[in-house]
């Protein structure tokens, strides 16, 4: 099954708990989708065409929110997917917006720096009709950061002879961005499993996680665990996996990647597949979507199933991981710290006013511990597998708003 039927399916289940099968015909597609073609100019003086999209899926609950992927095999249904985890992590949130995703087909690593950015600018003119600051708020997804943010920002400012740097999150901090955003997803994550080990009275020196990545989420997730004793036994990259009884520190992993380009030198090596079914406390996948399927999740020993990817179980791998009792605290949750303070840093350039970092993480810690209460007792109160309870706070806060609206 596709990404998309996945998380039409899961949509129809959660409307139908809850009586409202009715509305999945208006939720299983987008407000909006665009394709859009344009040309770009390449350091060599030709012009090459490139194709993009942007799915608003939900502007209910306020404007669309969600990130650009440059990669080769984005396509029409995974970027419609991803707008529908968005306005469903929005309204997990609790944050003012719905949900949208855009991406643009290409390979980023045989692009200059300048072609790169003459491709952000032309894809930001492409969709420049559809997003603004009140309308839909593009972020950095899977080969974009703050640099193409800041170039995104600057193209559709000029084009509307305005300063509006809140046309986009995720900027750098020199460039209207806000503290705390790039730790905001591996520490948000953290930040739940610090109230799991405080309602269930555990020791976090007793307690092992695996973390499958170490890039932008996964790493500031290692070091928060690592700072509060959780003992990280292993983690991985894309050249494969490490693994050390004792567990590592943060320290010693980054040291290693900066010597060897990768961590998996650290202790023992180990494959990304046996990293998934260790018997620790909480494996953490927090690299690429379709890691947990129907063919390993029986082997999946840990506890805890935290997802910081985007789609790292498929809808198959649930059922196992349910009737196994796994407790899954899924990705709309547990990686929604991203976007929270994607909302602090539009609020900030809103109102001109810039918080410390302190302030920044501890709103965040608030927001997210609230959200994770609020989750636990719709799953504990009706008994619900951890991505069923979430889909239904998701949808019922959307048709809330849709009703009040209309
Ligand atoms: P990243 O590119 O910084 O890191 C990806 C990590 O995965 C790297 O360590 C890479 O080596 C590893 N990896 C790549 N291919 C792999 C493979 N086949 N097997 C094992 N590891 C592999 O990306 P990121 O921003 O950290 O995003 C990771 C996941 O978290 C994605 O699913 C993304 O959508 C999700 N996410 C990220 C954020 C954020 O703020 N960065 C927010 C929400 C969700």
């Amino acid at each position: 099954m596709t990404e998309l039927e996945d998380a039409r399916n899961n949509l129809k289940d959660a409307l139908e708990k809850i009586g409202e099968e009715e509305y999945h015909s208006r939720l299983e597609n987008p407000e909006k989708f665009i394709e859009v073609n344009f040309p770009v100019e390449m350091d060599n003086g030709e012009k090459k065409n490139f194709k993009g999209f942007r799915s608003q899926h939900s502007t209910v609950r306020g404007p669309g929110k969600g990130g650009i992927r440059f990669a080769p095999q984005i396509n029409e249904q995974e970027v419609k997917a991803l707008s529908i985890w968005m306005s469903l992590k929005c309204a997990i949130a609790d944050i003012p917006y719905g949900g949208a995703k855009g991406g643009v087909i290409v390979d980023p690593s045989n692009l200059s720096d300048s072609e790169e950015e003459r491709l952000s600018r032309s894809y930001i003119d492409a969709i420049s009709e559809i997003i603004g600051v009140d309308k839909d708020i593009p972020a950095p997804d899977m080969n974009t950061s703050g640099k193409h943010m800041a170039w995104m920002m600057d193209e559709y400012s000029e084009d509307n002879r305005n300063h509006l740097p809140g046309v986009v999150t995720g900027k750098p901090v020199e460039a209207f961005g806000s503290k705390g955003r790039p730790e905001s997803t591996g520490f948000g994550a953290v930040y739940i499993i610090e109230k799991i080990i405080e309602e269930e009275n555990l020791d976090p020196e007793n307690l092992t996680a695996a973390v499958q990545g170490f890039g932008n989420a996964a790493a500031p997730a290692v070091k928060k665990l690592d700072e509060i004793g959780v003992s990280v036994v292993a983690t991985s990259d894309s050249s494969g996996a490490t693994y050390q009884e004792e567990g590592f520190s943060y320290k010693k992993l980054t040291e290693c990647r900066e010597k060897n380009g990768t961590v998996c030198k650290v202790g023992k090596e180990i494959s990304n597949e046996e990293l998934l079914t260790l018997n620790v406390d909480f494996l953490i996948p927090a690299a690429i979507e379709n890691v947990i399927t129907e063919e390993n999740a029986e082997k999946v020993s840990a506890d805890y199933v935290v997802e910081i990817a985007n789609g790292p179980t498929t809808r198959e791998a649930d059922q196992i991981l349910d009737e196994k009792d796994v407790t899954m605290i899924p990705d709309v949750l547990a990686n929604s710290g991203g976007v929270t303070v994607s909302y602090y840093e539009w609020v900030q350039n809103k109102t001109g006013e810039y918080w410390k970092r302190d302030k920044v993480l501890d709103k965040l810690r608030e927001n997210i511990q609230e959200a994770y209460k609020q989750f636990r007792e719709v799953r504990d109160s009706r008994d619900l597998y951890g991505r069923e309870a979430a889909y239904i706070i998701g949808v019922q806060k959307i048709l809330e708003t849709m009703k009040a609206r209309k």
